[in-house]
């Protein structure tokens, strides 16, 4: 399931698509949610996240004062709105869902692809996953195995990023004139990108199931940020410039989550 993430104050060391927020002057809450306060030593500054699962967690660094919360969630209320309303909505959707099947077909909008999938049971333990014409995609192995069999189409998914969202983005930098200093794809669960100081971009490579403009915008995002670390006046100026529907995109992004499949996220482990 996808959390929601938002982290207090204006500078953000990282930037999470699904967790910045602008602040409109939207109302505040009615309630006040519980939240429960988790104390990281990685972490510099408060954190907070949203999920069906856990409800409303605050990161907080190891030395913080506890009881300066409810001060900081005053500030986020509208974030906390927001977040509360998508993690309704995701938890009804989820409970709705038919018990989650693996799939037989891939469909991989971010990169005009789609698959057909074949599962066939071998001796070998381990379940690999192999293209073959047509786009076919065949996993091997002991396919009775669904935690297997999601743990192998999530290393495909994996190379399927590296071959086609790294280049993506490399050619999207150099036709707007961003210096992109390096590129990592991954799996992760609460955010689409983000950009470290450094001028890292971290790509989610669960944007091949975003459709094109949609993962274009969050590409385009992150680029502004090797520019402007930050959301100010100037990075969202600069975005305007370069992504003229950013605000549509920006909304259609909030619902994003349901592009993404049911066994994507329903798979055990990392991988
Ligand atoms: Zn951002």
């Amino acid at each position: 399931m996808t959390a929601v993430e938002d982290a207090a104050g204006a500078a953000f060391r990282h930037c999470g698509e699904l967790a910045a927020s602008w602040g409109h002057g939207e109302e505040a809450p009615a309630f006040w949610p519980r939240y429960r306060v988790r104390k990281s030593p990685r972490a510099r500054r408060v954190r907070f996240t949203m999920s069906p699962r856990d409800g409303l967690v605050v990161v907080v660094p190891r030395r913080f004062d506890v009881r300066r919360i409810p001060d900081l969630l005053q500030t986020r209320k509208a974030w906390l709105e927001r977040a509360a309303g998508r993690v309704e909505e995701e938890r009804k959707a989820h409970e709705s869902e038919a018990p989650v099947t693996l799939p037989g077909r891939i469909t991989l909008p971010g990169i005009g692809q789609e698959w057909t999938l074949d599962y066939r049971a071998t001796d070998s333990p381990r379940v690999t996953a192999a293209e073959r014409a047509g786009n076919c995609l065949v996993l091997f192995g002991d396919t009775r195995k669904d935690g297997s069999c999601r743990t192998a189409l999530g290393r495909w998914l994996n190379r399927k990023g590296h071959e086609h969202l790294e280049p993506q983005l490399v050619r999207l930098a150099a036709e707007r004139g961003f210096a992109l200093n390096r590129v990592v794809v991954k799996s992760q669960r609460t955010r689409w990108a983000s950009c470290s100081r450094r001028g890292t971009i971290s790509l989610n490579v669960r944007l091949l199931f975003l459709p094109e403009d949609l993962a274009r915008h969050v590409l385009i995002h992150e680029l502004c940020h090797t520019v402007h670390m930050n959301h100010s006046r100037e990075f969202r100026t600069l975005l305007e410039r370069h992504d003229p529907d950013c605000k549509e995109n920006r909304r259609k992004l909030r619902e994003a989550w349901r592009h993404l499949p049911a066994w994507l996220d329903s798979r055990p482990g990392r991988w």
